[in-house]
């Protein structure tokens, strides 16, 4: 699917929006960040049902062109979370990597006996000892450093073969568990489906949101699992762009000249002939240093000091982010 041309991918897309509106008799919501992502999928669903409502949550650490851009538009609820991002930062630490990583790595510096199994380096150990010692070990360790899950466990204290899986910390990446700042993936849940869930359940509107595949490996299996449509999932969302790329994104950008964040700048033609932004690649929280280590130079920390200087003093005065990029070796 993700291989289709845009114009059958806009036609799925659309069939899934109107199978999710009609499911709910219309009580449904597209979930607006303010990014091109739900930007298109906004118009694409605005497109089929013009009074369509969305919701935004400000996470407290938006860029000031995303909240003016979200209230260009018409009908759109705008949420507040319970907190701040300085206080889930402080609180329960900073989001770096990848969210499954500090996820990983949370529960490393902070369930029993982890840091205790990684003091003794038993993920070094060999497959044998491994085995010969399973139910000593606490499976959170297993779980984050070796990828083990319950059914790899049980084939593994069958057969000796090791699990490949990648949900678990990639070994580049082992050595945060002793960072000097706390990591955690905590802050979309406070400072996004908190308020966003609450929204739902308080409305029952029934949420579509602008997620892709190519983001992760967990939202590809989640929707390998799912579908576009989650009718049957505890809390029910539709993701109708899932099988789409960011290059789809930025070609219908094009194709239909609707008006996108300031943000992104221009979209130009690089060489091989894939298209890019020539602002920011992406934006979400001023602060978030998800996928940040990937970016190009200037990464989007670098350009924040050019285009948002207070926000980048703020960043690293108040919340310490010259010890975290330094520790990650993320160049400010
Ligand atoms: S954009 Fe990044 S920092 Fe903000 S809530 Fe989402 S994951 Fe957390």
């Amino acid at each position: 699917m993700q291989a289709w041309p845009l114009e059958r991918k806009i036609r799925v897309t659309q069939t899934r929006i109107i199978e999710w509106y009609l499911h709910y008799n219309g009580k449904v919501a597209v979930s607006f960040s303010g990014g091109v992502d739900s930007t298109v999928l906004l118009d694409l669903a605005r497109r089929i049902y013009p009074h369509l409502g969305a919701v935004f949550v400000n996470t407290t650490m938006e860029f000031p062109e995303i909240i003016s851009f979200v209230k260009s538009f018409e009908n759109v609820t705008i949420l507040r979370p319970k907190t701040t991002y300085t206080k889930v930062i402080q609180d329960y630490g900073y989001p770096v990597i990848s969210k499954e990583i500090s996820n990983y790595i949370y529960r490393m510096t902070t369930y029993e006996g982890c840091m205790e199994a990684y003091d003794n380096q038993i993920h070094l150990k060999s497959a044998e000892w491994l085995r010969e010692n399973f139910s000593d070990i606490p499976f959170s360790f297993l779980k984050c450093m070796l990828g083990f899950s319950k059914e790899t466990a049980d084939r593994f204290l069958q057969t000796g073969i090791m699990p490949k899986s990648k949900f678990c910390i990639p070994k580049q990446w082992h050595y945060l568990v002793k960072a000097p700042f706390k990591i955690n993936d905590r802050c979309c849940y406070h400072l996004k489906k908190a308020p966003v869930n609450k929204y739902s359940r308080e409305t029952d509107n029934k949420l579509i949101v602008g997620t892709m595949a190519e983001e992760s490996l967990l939202r590809r299996q989640i929707w390998l699992k799912q579908g576009c449509n989650a009718f049957n999932a505890t809390e029910p969302k539709s993701t109708p762009l899932s099988f789409w790329t960011t290059q789809d994104i930025l070609q219908y950008l094009k194709l239909t000249k609707i008006p996108y964040c300031s943000l992104y700048g221009d979209i130009i033609t690089m060489p091989d002939g894939k298209l890019k932004f020539s602002g920011y690649q992406r934006t979400g929280c001023a602060g978030c240093l998800y996928g940040c280590h990937f970016d190009e130079e200037p990464n989007r920390i670098q350009m924040l000091n050019i285009t948002h200087p207070a926000i980048y003093k703020y960043l690293f005065e108040k919340l310490d982010y010259g010890t975290v990029c330094d520790f990650i070796g993320i160049p400010y």
